[in-house]
């Protein structure tokens, strides 16, 4: 998605926190090697001291590099427009305002990766026993913020959930563990899909 639905205000153009890019990167090439991250599809994020590193807008996970996270450290919501602080030189990925809205709802979170599992999304919810969005957003907008915080209230505990008509989002402590459930879950959809089969 190349349509960026906030203003980017850089603050200084050096991201901190190397040791989780270095996780974060392993688990898009996961991503990717399992098929979950088709084209420049998806977008990964860990938390730092100060914020977050998020990989940056149009970016293919399977080959993202170091240079391609940035830092978010703060976002503003004026009437007007939606405003992103950053460190780095690029924009962060389009879907900045749904990962700092998870991070603020849940501190239990270290990581958030946000992928187009297809194969989840054509399983019933119910057979999975996942939670998804009431209505479908579309992608980088408030309104989807707005549908994910509403799914956090009803379910504090979701550790991962479908984003109705567009993808997932899984969450973890930690980047790894993140990739770990989302690579679960596929599994597990596959397992539904060949059993549809026989
Ligand atoms: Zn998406």
């Amino acid at each position: 998605m190349s349509v960026v639905k906030f203003r980017t205000i850089f603050r200084g153009s050096n991201p901190r926190g190397t040791p989780y890019v270095e996780e974060a990167i392993f688990s898009c090439r996961e991503a990717k090697r399992r098929g979950l991250a088709p084209g420049t599809s998806g977008n990964v994020s860990v938390r730092t001291p100060r914020g977050f590193l998020i990989s940056v807008a149009n970016t293919a996970l399977g080959t993202i590099k170091q240079n391609e996270f940035v830092e978010v450290v703060g976002l503003e919501r004026t009437p007007l427009e939606l405003v992103v602080y950053v460190y780095g030189k690029q924009e962060p990925s389009s879907e900045t305002p749904l990962h700092w809205a998870i991070y603020q709802a849940r501190p239990d979170v270290g990581a958030i990766l946000h992928l187009h599992d297809d194969f989840v999304r054509s399983v019933p919810a119910y057979f999975l026993d996942i939670p998804f969005t009431w209505t479908q957003q579309q992608s980088g907008t408030w309104a989807l913020v707005q549908e994910v915080l509403f799914l956090l209230r009803q379910h504090p505990n979701a550790q991962y959930f479908i984003l109705q008509g567009h993808g997932v989002v899984s969450t973890g402590k930690t980047a790894e563990a993140a990739i770990k459930q989302a690579v679960k879950i596929h599994r597990k959809a596959n397992r539904y899909k060949r059993q549809e089969k026989k």
